[in-house]
């Protein structure tokens, strides 16, 4: 039997944040009437110019140097020609032999910890093409040119990932750099970060690589992870049933979650690329990518070292946190705020606030808890004034805006029971109650001293000190 490998290399479209499209002053924001954001230049009518937005070349930029890329003193732009009913021009300014980012490089975490690396062959500028719109109209089929001239930067990665998660991972990580710079929104509903999924499989140790098909417009995380892993299966069914890959275009179905063929492969030449003769060479001067470099925030993974470093965090906490930057502000105002160790901080935040923030389907930047009331609730906790297991609750209250952890305890008298004599009497009481236990555990049943420490935690309303309550009951039970 051979074992296979995936072989896995992504294509990342990324809308660019700026205020006008590429090569016109037409608005790119989101959501306008079909149609009237789509100027002269975005249709192409004879006679008009392209001209070159400087902030979407400072933006691909500042991208090129966070993956650590070579940023091309001289890129060029070309036409990509194809027809289509959304692609009023013909053709596609994109660019093709000279991009104006290369060679860049990107570290993923694996689940066990070990780190790889992804290359980036390249990242190129282009326009994006309209929307041709299926659904609204019976019989037929709308144009809608807003998005026409729309900034990107594609963000092409070298074959080395190995399955559908190393996928994500990188995927992800992308995601987060260019939230990170803002340069995009990343909202993939809105199509701002979108991606095709090339996948071939060959025999495990195999030093060259299969057949390759391309699964195109991926717009969710969880779509690229599943129609990577259906197209891995697919792909192996065919070979090891004699057959052979075609390299083709294929379309994932969300519904179905599978893919299926849209058309065989282009190739390069079917394209006619040359290079746009009414636009510039663009040339970068050096000190403007130095000034760019200058103007850089810090980025995920070198804001995750810091927090290894200055909070004590292991690895993986750091990460998370530092994948996104709201996340991470939230974090460290927090931190800021609280006695408590850090764990606790990161506990919290991936644990009960992410859970709150999931289910209410908000972002962290909405959460009704602030920072700043999560550091009062796990201040009550670390003077022992509530445990855990009631700061839970209050919690609970806070997102539903009862106030702060303070007023909600002094108002709920959730205070924790720390008065030993009080405890005693609890504590007796349970053990008055449940005599038959009480035998089991004296003739060797250990396990009865849990059911002793709940009854007595039910008994003061969970308001109780465990720790008092475990060393009261062992005392007695002796
Ligand atoms: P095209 O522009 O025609 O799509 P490229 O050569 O630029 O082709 O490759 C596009 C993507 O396909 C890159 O991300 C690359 O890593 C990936 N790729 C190339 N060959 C393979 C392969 N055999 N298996 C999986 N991915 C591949
Ligand atoms: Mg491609």
């Amino acid at each position: 039997m051979i074992r296979w490998e995936a072989v896995i290399g992504l294509e990342i479209h990324v809308q660019l944040a700026t205020q006008s499209k590429i090569f016109s002053a037409a608005s790119t924001a989101f959501g306008a009437e079909p149609n009237t954001q789509a100027c002269a230049v975005d249709l192409g009518l004879p006679g008009v110019l392209p001209v070159l937005n400087l902030e979407a070349v400072r933006m691909a930029v500042m991208f090129g140097l966070a993956i650590d890329a070579t940023i091309a003193q001289h890129s060029v732009f070309a036409r990509k020609n194809y027809f289509y009913p959304d692609l009023p021009k013909g053709y596609q300014i994109s660019q093709y032999e000279l991009p104006i980012v290369e060679h860049g490089r990107l570290e993923i975490t694996l689940d066990d910890g070990v780190q790889k690396v992804i290359g980036i062959t390249r990242a190129h500028l282009e326009e994006d093409a309209g929307k041709s719109l299926h659904e609204e109209f019976d019989e037929f089929t709308g144009v809608d040119l807003n998005r026409a001239g729309t900034p990107l930067i594609e963000v092409v990665s070298e074959p080395d990932m190995r399955s559908a998660k190393e996928a994500i991972l990188y995927m992800k990580k992308i995601h987060s750099i260019v939230r990170y710079l803002g340069i995009s929104d990343g909202n993939m509903q809105e199509g701002s970060f979108r991606c095709d999924a090339n996948v071939s499989i060959r025999p495990a140790g195999d030093a060259g690589y299969g057949t390759r098909t391309e699964i195109k417009n991926l717009n969710s995380f969880r779509f690229v992870e599943r129609a990577i892993d259906f197209e891995i299966g697919r792909q192996t069914a065919v070979l090891e049933d004699g057959g052979e890959i075609a390299q083709e275009t294929r379309l994932y179905d969300d519904v179905t979650g599978e893919t299926r063929s849209m058309r065989s492969k282009e190739e390069a030449n079917d394209y006619r690329y040359f290079p746009d003769p009414d636009l510039l060479p663009v040339v970068i001067p050096q000190d403007m990518v130095e000034a760019i470099r200058g103007q850089l925030p810090e980025l995920p993974s070198e804001k995750a070292t810091r927090f290894c470093t200055q909070y004590g965090l292991d690895a993986h906490d750091a990460e998370t946190l530092a994948t996104s930057r709201e996340l991470a502000e939230y974090f460290e105002h927090t931190a800021r705020h609280t006695d408590a160790k850090a764990k606790l901080v990161v506990n919290w935040i991936t644990g009960e606030l992410s859970a709150a923030l999931n289910q209410d389907h908000i972002e962290i930047t909405e959460s009704p808890v602030s920072s700043t009331m999560l550091a009062g609730l796990l201040n009550r906790i670390e003077d022992g004034t509530i445990s855990g297991k009631i700061a839970k609750d209050v919690f609970r209250s806070m997102w539903t805006g009862e106030g702060d952890a303070d007023t909600i305890i002094e108002s709920r008298g959730l205070r924790q029971i720390t008065d030993d004599s009080e405890i005693e009497r609890l504590v007796d009481q349970v053990l008055q109650d449940n005599p038959e236990q009480v035998e089991q555990f004296r003739s060797g049943k250990d396990k009865v001293f849990g059911f002793f420490v709940g009854r007595v935690m039910k008994l003061s309303q969970g308001k109780a000190n465990p720790k008092q309550v475990n060393g009261l009951l062992r005392k007695k039970l002796k």
